[in-house]
């Protein structure tokens, strides 16, 4: 994409979901790409992602559809276990449906082979590390990003994906901070065949080896679904608590604090955590929907722009959807980048809206007894950002 005979320049603040897949996206469109992360170092720590089908499109329409398959689990089942007995809620098959309804599967990753492979489709000069970004301003047809070391960068555009605690929405939009959402999690990951197979009354609630599989409990919800080769097992421990005393969104923990925190919960889900190593804990937090995430030249997108609770699994798949689009925007409108981004974000925000807010409902369903069936999702699966 040229203006006066030279490659646009988007400058791209944050090296996560959202800030690789638009630097992959626009470069595909031949835009000139630039990332600047803060980290010193690019990796993805954390635990696993779940994807859904209108996640997958977007890397079928990079072409990296093989590459992805090779690096996510499709698991067979999605099981619903109850918290106390650990009878069966329901069991419905996973495998092959989600092609037959919506033409693309859900699959589970680890969240660091994710981002190697946006990483490996990324020229190698085009992300810089130890990038603090402190602020950004928009005059006329440029747009400026300031880092802590002193220096400055100019762009055609300038795209803040530097998740929730984004310093270019501070700059834009001001200092509002995010909602802590009365939800706080554990993550681990454990060999898959540390999970019983059989177990409940009678033992009549079983597993498969590739199952996805939950827990319902009155005071929070634990998911356990297999990543990658299917041979490690990602645990989700969400916990309805009130305060969340840390200053940092993510803390150490331990299996026994993990253990504590579930007492009364059934032994076989205590056999799995008895299993976990390396824990971590997370505050979730989110922020009521913006109307807008534009100033100029300057955008938001992903967490930056919308973050939400992990109710719905959609954060990530959001932020990689805003990747696409903002280019599929920007090239659309290759002669008037504000009308590219103007687009952008009204195609986005709605749905990004929607999500957030369904995100919270879903979060206040899982609390009440008995809980209500989860919220459709056919909205959310069938859209095609691609088409
Ligand atoms: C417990 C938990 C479970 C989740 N599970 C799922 C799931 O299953 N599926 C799903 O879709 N989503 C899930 N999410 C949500 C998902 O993790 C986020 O929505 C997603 O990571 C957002 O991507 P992003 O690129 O917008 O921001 P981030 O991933 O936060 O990336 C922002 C990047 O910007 C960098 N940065 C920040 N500030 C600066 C700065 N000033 N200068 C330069 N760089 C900067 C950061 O270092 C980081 O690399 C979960 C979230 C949590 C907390």
């Amino acid at each position: 994409m040229t203006v006066s005979g030279r490659k646009q320049k988007v400058a791209i603040i944050g090296a996560g979901m959202g800030g690789l897949c638009a630097a992959v996206s626009l470069g595909k469109r031949g835009f000139d790409v630039s990332v600047y992360e803060r980290a010193p170092e690019l990796g993805e720590y954390g635990a696993g992602l779940q994807l859904g089908p209108n996640c997958f499109r977007v890397f079928r329409a990079l072409g990296l559809e093989r590459e992805l398959r090779a690096v996510a689990f499709q698991p067979l089942a999605n099981v619903s276990i109850k918290w106390d007995d650990a009878s069966l809620r329901y069991r419905d098959p996973l495998k092959g449906v989600y092609e037959d309804l919506y033409g693309a599967p859900y699959l589970l990753a680890h969240r660091g082979d994710l981002h190697r492979l946006f990483r490996d489709n990324l020229p190698p000069d085009c992300v810089h590390t130890s990038k603090h970004c402190i602020g950004a301003h928009s005059q006329g047809d440029i747009a400026v990003a300031r880092f802590a070391d002193g220096s400055e960068v100019e762009a055609d555009i300038l795209i803040g994906a530097d998740g929730i605690r984004s310093a270019i929405r501070q700059q834009l939009f001001g200092a509002d901070q995010p909602r802590f959402t009365e939800q706080m999690a554990w993550r681990a990951i454990v060999p898959v065949d540390c999970a019983p197979r059989a177990f409940g009354p009678g033992k009549s609630t079983k597993l498969e080896r590739g199952d996805y599989f939950g827990w319902l409990g009155p005071n929070g919800h634990v998911i356990c679904y297999p990543i990658g080769d299917g041979e490690r097992l990602n645990i989700f421990a969400g916990h309805v608590t009130t305060d969340w005393v840390e200053e940092s969104w993510t803390a150490p923990s331990s299996k026994e604090e993990l253990i504590a925190a579930h007492e009364g919960w059934n032994e076989a889900l205590i056999e799995i955590f008895s299993n976990v190593g390396d824990v971590f804990k997370w505050g979730i937090f989110d922020r009521d929907p913006r109307p807008e995430w534009r100033s100029g030249r300057i955008v938001l997108l992903g967490d930056a722009a919308h973050p939400t609770m992990p109710t719905l699994a959609q954060g990530a798949n959001m932020a990689i959807e805003d990747g696409y689009v903002i280019a599929r925007r920007l090239a659309e409108n290759a002669g008037d980048p504000v009308a590219g981004l103007k687009a952008f974000v009204a195609e986005r925000q709605p749905r990004t809206a929607r999500i957030t807010l369904q995100s919270r409902q879903q979060f206040a369903n899982n609390r009440m007894v008995p809980p209500p069936p989860p919220i459709p999702r056919d909205w959310i699966f069938e859209h095609d950002v691609t088409a």
